[in-house]
């Protein structure tokens, strides 16, 4: 009888540490297979920035900081690059990626916007013509899906890749959707 007691405190200690164990390993586990997605992300970036510089080279007569047209940015963006063989349709897409929805497999976002959209296009004139080398291009709008990119309380954790080639990874709040969420360039990759 006093045997079978040592038995039954002896599995629920093996179960206790086992708990322990695993409660212990969770975020680790769950931060690594993160942290390979977002590198993953990066060079997927670095990727389509590759074949934005070489639609760019096949376009005659390109200013350097100018509506997107001008700047021989592709219309249409990443649909472009893809029809143009640049890419491949998994190159611009992420696993946990904006669109179309938070969580599911999504397109990166585009800021710049054809001439047409006025208003947006203007914006984007401004902010290059302003930031220069340092203008956002190509984002992974949110790669955290456990937040909604409405919110500007939420932390976010956004990939960016710069005019000059250079990826940011930031997590922060904000309004993604604005430029200026990602100006500041602490993120280094
Ligand atoms: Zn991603």
């Amino acid at each position: 009888m006093r045997n079978r007691a040592m038995t039954m405190v002896e599995v629920l200690s093996v179960t206790a540490i086992l708990a322990l164990l695993s409660a212990l390993m969770y975020p680790i586990i769950r931060g690594q297979i993160g942290r390979a997605k977002v590198a993953q992300c990066v060079s997927k970036l670095r990727q389509v920035h590759t074949a934005i510089m070489l639609y760019r080279e096949n376009q005659s007569e390109t200013v350097p900081y100018g509506y997107s047209d001008e700047m021989g940015l592709p219309p249409q963006a990443m649909y472009t690059l893809v029809q143009g063989g640049y890419l491949t349709r998994e190159d611009v897409t992420c696993s946990l990626g904006y669109y179309p929805g938070p969580g599911k497999p999504g397109v990166f976002h585009v800021f710049w916007s054809p001439r047409e959209l006025g208003s947006a296009a203007q914006q984007w004139l401004r902010y290059v013509q302003s930031r220069k080398e340092k203008a956002v291009l190509v984002t992974d709008m949110n790669h955290d899906p456990a937040s909604s990119i409405m919110s500007s309380y939420e932390e976010h954790l956004g990939i960016g890749v710069y005019l000059d080639g250079h990826v940011s990874v930031y997590r922060k709040t904000g309004l993604m959707y604005h430029p200026s969420w990602w100006d500041d360039l602490g993120g280094d990759e």
